[in-house]
């Protein structure tokens, strides 16, 4: 093993092996390695592989598909010494239609017949926890919200993280603590929706390799622990035409991003499937801890799912805040896009906008104005997207796929509630999923 260290890291600068790398159904990171030499066979042909134990991909009787990896995304992992890619996936010579890169790929091409790109910056939270190898997860440190100095014990670690990302094309723009113990969160900047994507995928990647050399587990999963907040995933999106933001309004929005916010009000259930995708996600969405539960949009309003926030010229964007890191990135953007654009062809109008705070409104008052509630678990939220012809049809093919996956998923949680006599509504979090999502 040392020995296999010492190889790679000899000569950083020039590595030895290649990572390609593509990502399951859930947005997990999977891959091979070959020899750095084989790099311009891996663009030029491609790389042969067994997809038959992949989550979410097909089955054996027709497993084989290609890795053609893309050259754009080439990075040097300085930590290890080796190189990475990440690809695209064939079968033969035809795009894979359960590639999740390929999906979201597809959204952005019928995009940009349109003239448009889409730019989406994200806001990922994390804990880090102790390794003391059981699910009793000691907290590392007491900090709350941008907390400093010694109530925030992970600060080099954080600056770790920073310090590397910029090798794996990313570039990180605010650290701080968040409000629960142990909570942290690193914006980096707006991108194109696919490269967003991918620097998630890398994101989530350098966080857990830092924490690791730090003797420690970084987890995304929404809800780690019952009665502390939640690990959000808020996505700031804007769409571009020509170099112009066409979010940009007189006052506020343009009718383009009013109705683009109407189509994801219209489509809110469906797409927390694909924002939302775990059984933990909805452990999150309750009241108390700044995660959205009702179907609402307003300006700066923190309480709204969709928050509009107050900087002008240039930067006109919506803040979704629904979204967690628990997502496959690649389905979430495809899908968000979709249900946007739905809005601007059908020139939808926002409705449930509220200036106030919405969690403190009576059920009534709700009502009288229209605000739904979001699914309050991962099989009501199936349920929304199997009847949302538009927000499915976001992942082509690999909807099937997708929701053959879920539906298992829901069923297996709903045994093991059942077996070991738990409520199936409970919003606590029980080791199931902590098995299950704590490495997502
Ligand atoms: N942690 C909160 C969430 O679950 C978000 C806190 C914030 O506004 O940054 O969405
Ligand atoms: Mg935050
Ligand atoms: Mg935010």
């Amino acid at each position: 093993m040392n020995e296999v260290k010492s190889i790679q890291s000899e000569d950083k600068m020039h590595p030895k092996f290649l990572q390609l790398i593509f990502v399951d159904i859930n947005g997990v990171p999977k891959g091979m390695e070959v020899p750095i030499s084989r790099y311009e066979e891996a663009v030029e042909d491609g790389i042969a592989f067994d997809g038959s134990s992949i989550p979410g991909f097909q089955g054996i009787e027709d497993s084989d598909l290609i890795l053609k990896a893309d050259p754009k995304t080439y990075a040097e992992v300085p930590w290890e010494g080796i190189a990475r890619v990440y690809g695209y996936i064939y079968k033969g010579d035809k795009p894979y239609w359960a590639d999740p890169r390929g999906v979201l790929k597809a959204t952005l091409d019928e995009l940009a017949k349109e003239g448009l790109t889409a730019y989406i910056g994200p806001e990922p939270e994390f804990y880090l926890f102790k390794k003391n190898g059981s699910w009793e997860l000691k907290l590392p440190d007491a900090g709350g919200y941008f907390d400093l100095i010694h109530l925030d014990k992970a600060r080099e670690i954080k600056r770790e993280i920073a310090y590397y990302m910029p090798y794996l094309g990313l570039t990180p723009e605010v650290l701080h603590h968040e409000v629960g113990a142990g909570q942290h969160e690193i914006d980096f900047r707006f991108d194109e929706a696919l490269k967003t994507a991918d620097n998630i995928v890398s994101f989530k990647h350098i966080v857990k390799a830092v924490a690791e050399m730090h003797s420690l587990y970084a987890t995304f999963m929404p809800k780690p622990i019952f009665g502390m907040p939640g690990n959000g995933m808020h996505l700031h999106i804007s769409l571009w035409k020509d170099g112009e933001n066409m979010f940009v309004g007189e006052e506020g929005l343009s009718e383009f991003a009013l109705h683009f916010l109407g189509g994801i009000l219209k489509h809110a259930k469906a797409l927390s499937a694909i924002t939302n995708p775990t059984v933990n996600s909805y452990k999150r969405l309750v009241p108390g801890y700044e995660a959205p539960v009702y179907i609402s949009w307003g300006y700066r309003n923190r309480s709204a799912l969709i928050r509009v926030p107050a900087f002008w010229g240039k930067g006109a964007r919506i803040e979704y805040r629904c979204p967690d890191p628990s997502a496959n990135p690649y389905f979430a953007f495809a899908a968000i896009i979709k249900a946007g654009m739905d809005g601007v062809k059908s020139k939808e109008e926002p409705f449930a906008y509220v200036e106030e705070n919405v969690y403190k409104m009576s059920e009534a008052k709700r009502e009288e104005r229209g605000i739904e509630t979001l699914p309050s678990n991962l099989g009501e939220a199936l349920e929304a997207l199997k009847k949302d012809k538009v927000v499915r049809s976001a992942l082509g093919k690999a909807y099937d796929n997708f929701i053959a996956y879920k539906e298992k998923e829901w069923e297996s949680y709903l045994a093991y509630i059942e077996e070991n006599g738990l409520s199936g509504d409970t919003k606590k979090v029980i080791e199931w999923e902590l098995e299950r999502y704590f490495h997502i």
